[in-house]
């Protein structure tokens, strides 16, 4: 089995995809149509429950229509057309990464069902190996990838086992990269970061970029 020298985590949403921008040009319009609900009802800027609180479109449509059941809401969610919402950026990183052979993948906090519709709007996105989390942090994800030997060790897609000497991760949310350990690399990006993410320190050891593209010259 062959070891790789970096294997990239990339969070999602802010990270690779613009989802302010989804929410306003594409979800809320859709979900307008279909359900007759209001932007006041179901509002762009919606702010989760808690700091480790995530924001689930297709449960929000249920708590405003429960009359409304899930598979509807799958089946109608499977209609609706791709959509193009990565970030600047974006694009050429992950073509650059996949000519290079550098192993990369997404682990993102969220509900499944929302967070893989997301993933699935754009091909780019859709082929990559998704890690979806909901109540362990990525910092627990990436202890318990570590092993004895000195190497991560990581299950891409069903069986298939990763190892990679040195990890880098990359997140819009800094309380993500808090506490992590030595062996791990944690980059903050600011650009479609929420402002609260601003103002917060930035934690020891990680690095912010301004773009995608700065990692590039890491990574090689
Ligand atoms: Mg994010």
């Amino acid at each position: 089995m062959s070891i790789y020298d970096t294997l990239v985590v990339l969070d999602f949403d802010r990270t690779l995809f613009d989802t302010a921008a989804f929410h306003q040009d594409y979800l809320l319009p859709h979900i307008g149509r279909q359900f007759d609900l209001s932007t006041a009802q179901f509002p762009p800027h919606f702010t989760p429950p808690s700091e480790h609180g995530f924001f689930d479109a297709f449960q929000h449509i249920r708590t405003l229509r429960p009359e409304v059941s899930e598979t509807t809401i799958a089946r109608w969610a499977a209609t609706l057309p791709p959509a193009d919402f990565l970030l600047p950026g974006t694009a050429t990183f992950l073509t650059h990464l996949a000519a290079q052979h550098i192993p990369h993948l997404i682990l993102t906090v969220g509900s499944p069902q929302f967070q893989r519709f997301k993933l699935q709007l754009s091909a780019l996105t859709a082929t990559l190996p998704a890690h979806i989390i909901e109540d362990i942090s990525k910092v627990q994800v990436v202890r318990a990838a570590y092993q004895n030997d000195g190497l991560f060790h990581w299950l891409m897609n069903g069986e298939e086992e990763l190892r990679a000497k040195q990890i880098v991760l990359v997140d819009d949310r800094l309380s993500h990269l808090e506490g992590l350990p030595m062996y791990a690399q944690g980059f903050w990006l600011k650009m479609a970061a929420k402002p609260a993410e601003r103002a917060r320190p930035i934690p020891p050891g990680v690095q912010p970029i301004d773009s995608l593209l700065e990692l590039l010259q890491v990574v090689e």
